[in-house]
């Protein structure tokens, strides 16, 4: 039996118009002898009536009146309605949808509420439904703990939701479906002249999830990974081959895959003096705080890191109460230079610090490794220094 997983973004399923071309897509794969699972997303994006943000604003978001469990219960509404919805259509044009949950889709998760783990997934039920000639319309980023309380998988979780299947249902592949071509070589809504990249490996992808590409969630590629299943990401509202994910570790010539960035970071530089004898325990009391921090480099009179920007007023209390000497730099950028191809190519920084500075832009800070090297750079200068970076590697 040939299954395959196909999950439809918010956007896709945003309007009437948008829901017969998820259709289409459905029927295609139909004829083409697939078995397909349907994963959806909450209808739209921020400020659409169900998308999962508008069910949030119904609710205090400053201050936390109810336990994680309720909100998860709220979050996990949208992609429930987008369900029923998008089954509706599917039936009309002569299919035989079946509605279902995560939970009732057999995703059983951890109890960690609002970013719960999938422990397992139980398919009896998926693939009896397929036998009986249902197409499957499962709710995307939601399961079920094991005593049954719904949870919810983390923001962008829709996509784990469909590799996860993907890979407990043996799919032939999985396919994401969205509002652009497939991953191109830097955010097309930064970079006008951004061009699709037809083939990637997980890793470099992941690295392009991790560092703030939306366009997949990183822990989906981690799922797809795993069990070697190929991942295709692919626009509902064109024809276009889309990006192919697979293990594949030739980088056909190139050095640079492409250039996504995470903005909203702050730089903190710590200094060392006679006074600052808590300076060698700042990273394990910031962990201990549960903030990550990131782009870490040591010196012999200071060390500097960053983190997101939410964080600035508890990491500078802690370093307050810790009487330590510190400098912040606010509304940071961190662009993040990516390829398999770059490792052991010399002179791939030496082109970036170049083509920023021709424009001007301050680099705070540099990081590399085998396959990424980030700059961090003032939020204000992010599109100037993505577009200067695209154009100097040709991408
Ligand atoms: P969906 O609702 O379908 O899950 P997302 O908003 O999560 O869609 O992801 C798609 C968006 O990701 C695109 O609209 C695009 O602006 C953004 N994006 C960021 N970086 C890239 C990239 N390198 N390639 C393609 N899209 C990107
Ligand atoms: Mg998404």
């Amino acid at each position: 039996m040939k299954i395959i997983v196909q999950k439809f973004g918010g956007t896709s399923v945003s309007t009437q118009q948008r829901r017969e071309m998820v259709a289409d897509k459905v029927i295609d794969a139909i004829k083409k002898g697939y078995k397909p699972v349907v994963v959806v997303s909450a209808i739209g994006r921020k400020g659409d009536p169900y998308a999962t943000d508008t069910l949030l604003s119904l609710i205090d978001n400053e201050k936390a009146y109810l336990e994680k469990r309720e909100y998860d219960i709220l979050m996990s509404c949208g992609e429930i309605i987008s369900c029923v919805v998008m089954a509706e259509v599917l039936s009309k044009r002569g299919l035989k949808p079946r509605v279902l949950t995560g939970g009732q889709a057999g995703i059983i998760t951890n109890d960690n509420f609002g970013n719960a783990d999938i422990l397992r997934i139980d398919t009896t039920k998926l693939i009896n439904y397929i036998n009986e000639g249902y197409v499957p319309v499962v709710a995307g980023f939601q399961g079920m703990t094991q005593s049954g309380e719904i949870t919810t998988l983390g923001r962008g979780g829709s996509d784990i939701t469909g590799t996860a299947l993907g890979a407990a249902l043996k799919a032939e592949f999985v396919e994401i479906y969205t509002d652009v071509d497939g991953i191109m070589t830097a955010d097309p809504r930064i970079v006008d002249d951004a061009h699709l990249i037809e083939t990637m490996s997980y890793n470099e992808v992941f690295q392009f999830a991790d560092q703030g590409a939306k366009v997949i969630h990183p822990r989906a590629v981690e799922y797809a990974m795993k069990v070697n299943i190929p991942v295709y990401i692919k626009n509902t509202m064109s024809n276009s081959k889309g990006t192919l994910i697979t293990a594949s570790r030739e980088s056909i010539g190139r050095i640079i895959t492409g250039i996504t960035h995470m903005s909203s970071r702050t730089q903190i530089s710590v200094e060392y003096g006679e006074e600052n004898q808590y300076v060698d325990d700042v990273f394990d009391i910031l962990a201990a705080n549960k903030i990550s921090i990131d782009l870490i480099n040591v010196f012999p009179n200071y060390r500097v890191f960053t983190v997101d920007s939410k964080q600035e007023e508890n990491v500078k209390k802690i370093l307050d109460e810790l009487k330590l000497k510190y400098t912040v730099v606010s509304n940071c950028s961190k662009i993040a230079v990516i390829g398999n191809g770059m490792r052991g190519i010399p002179g791939v920084m030496a082109k970036i610090l170049k083509a920023l500075k021709e424009k001007n832009i301050k680099v705070l800070q540099t990081a590399d490794s085998h396959t990424t090297i980030w700059c961090l750079v003032k939020e204000e200068d992010t599109t100037n220094a993505i577009k200067a970076l695209h154009e100097a590697f040709e991408l």
